[in-house]
Parts: structure tokens; C-alpha cells; sequence
């Protein structure tokens, strides 16, 4: 526990963000997540995206660096240093792809955050990708700590149907089995379980089935996922989707500031085949345990489900 005086986030943090409401005065466990956005938007456009909910249309289209990145990511190591934070876990990236190889090509943004978080003795990271063979290139490796740094590759769906720009899963799946094999923690995110509605055809319990025997062939032992949150601002970059599900979510679950979230019933029945896939295949599940979607936790799933078989089934 760490006692902090106060400190104005605005003036403090320009790249490097508390995750969870940073109040002064506060004991902070290790509850304190940092994230670390190294570019304004992403590439890969996948239609269920949160970011669509908040982001400028600007960015959309054109993603790029964002401002002084490499001063201000610096700065923001410093003050977080003398705030003795330096052992809290920094998440790169929770509302971009940090590793997009064009932008990386172009800014190196995030190899930079990786090796300025090394140097400056962060070295709990985690790291949310669609791109994770970027990080088998030689600078990457070489700026990653493999004790500390846990990858956590998305792969929800086996083929291109939400995901038209990013790297196909199979070259994703093929890179986590790389990673592991270099010694990295890597955990699949299945993220987002989408309901299937209309003409949106989420998972099915095959897809699920194929997603995990992959996934435990590559070498994963641990799944994370959570149910699509659908994130209004959707309506303006991809509005079939949106209008396709907006019915089902009104009518299984409700609003909830500038998201639509099903009943925790319903979430849990559309998770029900994939904690089976997990569960024949022996690789843990977790899943969210709430809703809120600037700070998550998780819960292992064996703890909903396996008490409560009967009223889910
Ligand atoms: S890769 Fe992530 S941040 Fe980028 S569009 Fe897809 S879901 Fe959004």
C-alpha cells in the first residue's frame, strides 16, 4: 500500500493513464492498472470496436501518434517513478492496436514505450494485441522482459468476418505459438463473444470448439472473454451492425451510459460454449466478473459455472 499526496491527473499524465479513478490521498493496492494508449485509433477497423463509442472520427480514418509521444511518455515514466508506481502493471494498449506494423513502421511508438518502460524499471507489462508476431522481430524481443511481460493475443472469431484488416487469426495463432515457445506468458483473448441476430452470426460452439483445441496445440493455458458490449458510437462507422443488434440488446439487456450491456444471464449463456471448449480441452477460463469497461476484473469461470450448472444450462 502506497500513500500519495495529492495530484491533478490533468496536469500530471499525458500518455500514461490510471486505468481506475487515480483520487490523491489513496492507499493503492495493487488494484492500480496504468494504460499506455501509443496511438490515437487503430488500423483494423474490427465492427464490434469499443473505441467507436469515444473516439474523434479523425482518428477513425486516420490513425496516427499521438503528440509529443516520446517527451510525454518519458515525463509521464518520471512522475509516476517519484509516485513510487513504478511495480503497478502497465497495459499497452487498451484502446488501440499498438503494434500495427504500419504505424510501427512509421512512429516505432510503442517499441519505444517498451524499452522506456524497461529502462525505467516498469516491468510488469501487458501487452493487448491483434499483431503479436511483430514482437518475434529481434528489437522486440530484445526490449521485452519474458519473467514479466504477459501477452494477451485476441483471437475471438477463425475467419476475417469482424476483423477485415487485421492479421488473419491463423498467423495470430501461429505467432502465440512462436511466443510461447520463446519462453513469453501468452493468454488467448476470445473477446468479444457477439449473440448471433438478424444477419450477425457470432461464434458458434464448433468455431469455439476449433478456437481452443488450436489454441491448446499453440500452447495456451489461459482464456480471458467477455460478452460484446455495444458501443453506440458504432452506429456512425458501422450502422448494420449496430442496427442489426441494437433489437437484441434492448430487449436482453439495457444501457448503460454510451453502451449496451446484456443481463449477466444472457452473457453468461452465450460464454456456456466456449467455458465448455475450455474445460475439454483443460485450459482455464476467465471472465469478466464486471461490467465496467475502464477496469475490468476477472473471475475464473469454473466459479460461476460449475456451482450454478443447473439454473444456466
Ligand atoms: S484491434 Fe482492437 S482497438 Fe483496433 S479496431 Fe480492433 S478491437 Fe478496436
Amino acid at each position: 500500500m502506497t500513500s500519495l499526496k495529492p495530484v491533478e491527473t490533468s496536469q500530471v499524465f499525458h500518455i500514461l493513464k490510471p486505468l481506475n479513478s487515480f483520487k490523491p490521498e489513496v492507499d493503492y493496492s495493487d488494484e492500480l492498472h496504468i494504460a499506455a494508449n501509443t496511438y490515437k485509433g487503430c488500423p483494423y477497423k474490427c465492427t464490434y470496436c469499443y473505441i467507436y463509442g469515444y473516439i474523434r472520427s479523425l482518428y477513425v480514418e486516420n490513425p496516427s501518434s499521438k503528440k509529443l509521444f516520446r517527451r510525454r511518455f518519458k515525463r509521464d515514466l518520471e512522475v509516476l517513478g517519484k509516485l513510487n508506481l513504478s511495480k503497478h502493471i502497465v497495459y499497452i494498449s487498451p484502446s488501440c492496436e499498438p503494434l500495427s506494423s504500419d504505424l510501427e513502421k512509421k512512429y516505432g511508438n510503442t517499441l519505444y514505450a517498451l524499452k522506456s518502460l524497461r529502462e525505467y524499471g516498469f516491468i510488469n507489462v501487458v501487452i493487448l494485441t491483434k499483431n503479436p508476431s511483430l514482437l518475434l522481430k529481434l528489437d522486440y524481443l530484445e526490449a521485452l522482459n519474458r519473467k514479466n511481460v504477459q501477452i494477451e493475443v485476441s483471437i475471438p472469431l477463425l475467419d476475417s468476418r469482424f476483423e477485415g484488416y487485421a492479421p488473419s487469426p491463423y498467423n495470430r495463432m501461429d505467432a502465440v505459438f512462436d511466443l510461447i515457445k520463446e519462453g513469453f506468458i501468452v493468454y488467448l483473448r476470445v473477446e468479444p463473444v457477439i449473440p448471433s441476430f438478424g444477419s450477425i452470426v457470432g461464434q458458434s460452439r464448433n468455431e469455439f470448439e476449433t478456437l481452443i483445441s488450436e489454441a491448446k496445440k499453440a500452447g495456451v493455458r489461459r482464456v480471458i472473454s467477455r460478452c460484446l458490449l455495444l458501443p453506440v458510437g458504432v452506429c456512425k462507422t458501422f450502422p448494420a451492425f449496430y442496427k442489426e443488434l441494437k433489437p437484441y440488446y434492448k430487449q436482453y439487456g439495457y444501457r448503460s451510459g454510451t453502451y449496451y450491456i446484456l443481463d449477466h444471464r444472457v452473457r453468461l449463456k452465450l460464454i456456456k460454449p466456449l467455458y465448455d471448449a475450455c474445460r475439454s480441452h483443460g485450459v482455464e477460463l476467465w471472465i469478466y466478473s464486471n461490467t465496467a469497461f475502464k477496469h475490468p476484473t476477472f473471475i475464473q469461470a469454473d466459479n460461476i459455472y460449475l456451482p450454478s450448472r443447473d439454473n444456466i444450462l
